[in-house]
């Protein structure tokens, strides 16, 4: 009796959860639905930027019924993937990786363009950065000849940044300079301990990576990256940016630093229930004051600037929030 009666609570429980694809196995009681955002690095601004997000869903759980997670992941491409792939519901990407994404374009050209692809909304501004130790006389993008440069893993946004800025100062990335491909967590260390000459990193400032590269022993500093009009002419995605330099006040550098950037955006897939998506939109856009006031590099959002600079459809859960909020 008592273990018939253990095997009934067990069933209704199971019974209660269900996935994100919706599927419930039929209960009255609001049906638990999880959902998990892919990110980047610990020390990037996506980690942090999803852990916001999810706080705030999961806050609200008595009215969604929604578990939203993070997961530290290798970067935008990976993201993107593996959104498309059913993997993870949600990715924060830079905006060039949705566009080529969605065009099937760069890493995509063979996959052809991610038709189910689809746009929450746009967030912090992101900047190409790339840190160089004093000590190997790097002072522009050219001086990277010969030298040891971590260019970023494949699943990352930055390495095909880094190709681009590189091959626009006359450098093969393959030939001219000795390539690292590892993740942009574990640069700071490698360039302390000398293992490496500088790494590229594209990512919202302030952030722990460039906290932990200029808190070392080894002096270290920013290195512009100008001359870009070529760049800016062919891919219309980026466009110029600078990296305050009061963030950092360990960097020998003395002034902020020119570079060319992107904006972090959120994506999902058309796969994702609306009424996920709604939530996700809803709490970070009612939220906002709140949200913002989490980490500096969100200083800049307005409702109206992170509904700019989307390449693929808005999901009809989002664009549900901003029909009721006035804001499409
Ligand atoms: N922009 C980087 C990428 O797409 C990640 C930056 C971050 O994690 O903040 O790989």
């Amino acid at each position: 009796m008592k273990k018939g009666l253990f095997f009934a609570l067990a069933l209704v429980m199971v019974s209660t959860m269900t996935f994100a694809n919706g599927k419930s196995e039929g209960s009255s009681a609001p049906k638990k639905q999880f959902a998990t955002i892919g990110t980047g690095g610990v020390t990037g601004v996506y980690y942090p930027a999803g852990g916001a997000i999810s706080k705030m869903v999961n806050k609200k759980y008595d009215t969604y019924h929604i578990k939203l997670t993070v997961e530290s992941t290798g970067g935008s491409v990976f993201n993107i993937n593996a959104v498309m792939a059913g993997d993870l519901e949600f990715g924060i990407v830079q905006s060039d990786r949705q566009t080529q994404s969605w065009n099937g374009t760069a890493e995509w050209k063979d996959k052809g363009p991610q038709k189910k692809l689809r746009a929450v909304c746009a967030l912090y501004p992101e900047s190409v950065t790339l840190m160089a130790a004093d000590d190997a006389n790097i002072n522009s993008i050219k001086d990277l000849k010969g030298k040891i440069v971590n260019i970023g893993n494949p699943g990352s946004g930055n390495r095909g940044n880094a190709i681009i800025a590189l091959e626009n100062a006359g450098l093969n990335w393959k030939t001219d300079i000795k390539a690292e491909e590892l993740k942009a967590s574990e640069a700071a260390k490698m360039l302390q301990d000398g293992r490496i000459d500088a790494y590229f990193y594209t990512v919202g400032h302030p952030n722990g990576s460039f906290k932990e590269a200029t808190a070392g022993k080894r002096k270290v500093h920013f290195v512009p990256i100008t001359d870009i009009s070529g760049i800016l002419a062919k891919y219309p995605y980026y466009a110029k940016s600078v990296i305050p330099i009061k963030y950092y006040p360990n960097a020998t550098n003395k002034e902020d630093v020119p570079t060319f950037g992107v904006k972090a955006t959120l994506i999902t897939s058309s796969d994702v229930p609306d009424n996920i998506v709604y939530a996700v939109t809803k709490e970070i856009f009612d939220n906002l004051d709140e949200f913002k006031s989490l980490h500096p590099a969100f200083g800049v959002l307005t409702k109206k600037n992170m509904l700019e600079g989307l390449t693929a459809p808005i999901h009809p859960g989002a664009m549900k929030y901003y029909k009721e909020a006035g804001l499409k």
